[in-house]
């Protein structure tokens, strides 16, 4: 019997050109509306005991292309636990080898993360003590858009993930964080929501995530280019947020995203915005670097070069909401690889070690939300 492959269901992507015997030839899908590809999440069948092979032969075209040596895929036969797969990248393909011992095993990008997962967690959320949900808008699509609101502090705290929605460690990351918050035992929560109001966003593309795309919204946009004129046509998940951190103001904020070339934590900030102020920037440094000495899965060495002066990308989250709030505002980048650091052979950068950053970055939050 032939195996199959499939894709048809919630974050799904991947076409099928061949299967013959016990190999297959795929190729990723682009974002509907836009050029951008790299997020696969599909499930072979039929494949008991068998080796197979299977190449993603469009690799060379696809958004990052440096994303591809050294990385191995995710696979998983429980839909829980992801172990890393035996991935081999040429210049041209990304040949995965695996041996289901089941008849249906997934194999995805980096652990996903459904829309149905999203609203069992904004459900089991919603309805924990002091927690207030409420829907932003509706997207293209017609989903909604989710914000979770907690805490009673003076200090206004945005959390905000998966404006890319293939970036599924970054939704990971909002459950860890959410636990955390919820957590009625945990000190460090109790002292953050005395002190501040926390407003949480745990997925801006709930569109692109069910359509199974990298980077964009239904409309093929990418949301995190969009802050500084975001439109009802083009991009309403960025509008709502944005209307609604007017409506507050911001002190701190953290957008939380996956890198797929660099394989390592490591936070982006707000050099280079017009009214860059050196205490503002001395405040993201101090919880840049107090987070490596806290966690062993962070670092500073490596990540994006830093804007120089006037130069900020001003339609991006981080550096539009330190301008347009002063807010003490960053961009929190996880691997797809691993983070090297800290290597785990067998899952890499895994949602369990998401969920652990964030508790860290919490904790981190509360050494110095007095002096934000
Ligand atoms: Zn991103």
């Amino acid at each position: 019997m032939t195996f199959s492959i499939s894709s048809a269901f919630d974050s799904g992507n991947i076409r099928v050109l061949s299967i013959d015997g016990v190999e297959a030839d795929l190729e990723i899908e682009t974002d509907h509306g836009s050029d951008f590809y790299q997020w696969f999440h599909f499930r072979v069948g039929n494949a008991a005991g068998r080796e197979l092979t299977l190449r993603i032969t469009n690799t060379a075209g696809s958004a990052y292309p440096f994303g591809w040596p050294g990385y191995r895929a995710r696979i998983s036969e429980d839909r829980i636990h992801w172990r890393q797969a035996d991935t081999n990248y040429n210049d041209k393909q990304l040949t995965i080898t695996v041996r289901p011992e089941t008849n249906s095993l997934w194999v995805a990008y980096f652990a996903p993360y459904s829309m149905e997962r999203h609203f069992d967690l904004v459900a089991r959320m919603a309805a924990k003590p002091g927690v207030t949900q409420r829907e932003l808008t509706k997207t293209l699509d017609g989903r909604p858009l989710d914000c979770l609101t907690l805490g009673t502090g003076p200090k206004q705290v945005w959390l905000y993930a998966r404006q890319h929605p293939g970036e599924s460690m970054a939704e990971w990351w909002m459950e860890g964080a959410l636990e955390k918050l919820t957590d009625s035992e945990d000190e460090t929560a109790r002292q953050l929501l005395a002190a501040a109001t926390f407003n949480i966003v745990p997925n801006m593309n709930p569109d692109g995530s069910f359509r199974g795309h990298l980077r964009t919204n239904a409309a093929g946009v990418n949301l995190n280019r969009e802050w500084h004129a975001p439109t009802a046509d083009r991009s309403p998940e960025v509008l709502a947020v944005r209307n609604a951190m007017d409506a507050t103001g911001v002190d701190f904020a953290m957008d939380v995203h996956g890198d797929e070339a660099i394989p390592a934590n490591f936070l982006a900030g707000f050099e280079g915005i017009p009214s860059y102020s050196e205490a503002k920037g001395a405040l993201f440094a101090r919880f840049r670097d107090t987070l490596a000495e806290r966690s062993p899965d962070f670092q500073v060495q490596k990540g994006y070069e830093i804007a120089a002066p006037g130069k900020a990308n001003m339609s991006m989250s981080t550096t539009q909401l330190a301008e347009r709030y002063g807010a003490v505002s960053m961009t929190l980048e996880m691997p797809f690889k691993d983070h090297d650091d800290n290597p785990d052979p067998e899952f890499g950068w895994s949602p369990d070690r998401c969920k652990r950053l964030a508790h860290d970055c919490l904790d981190n939050l509360a050494a110095m939300i007095g002096d934000l």
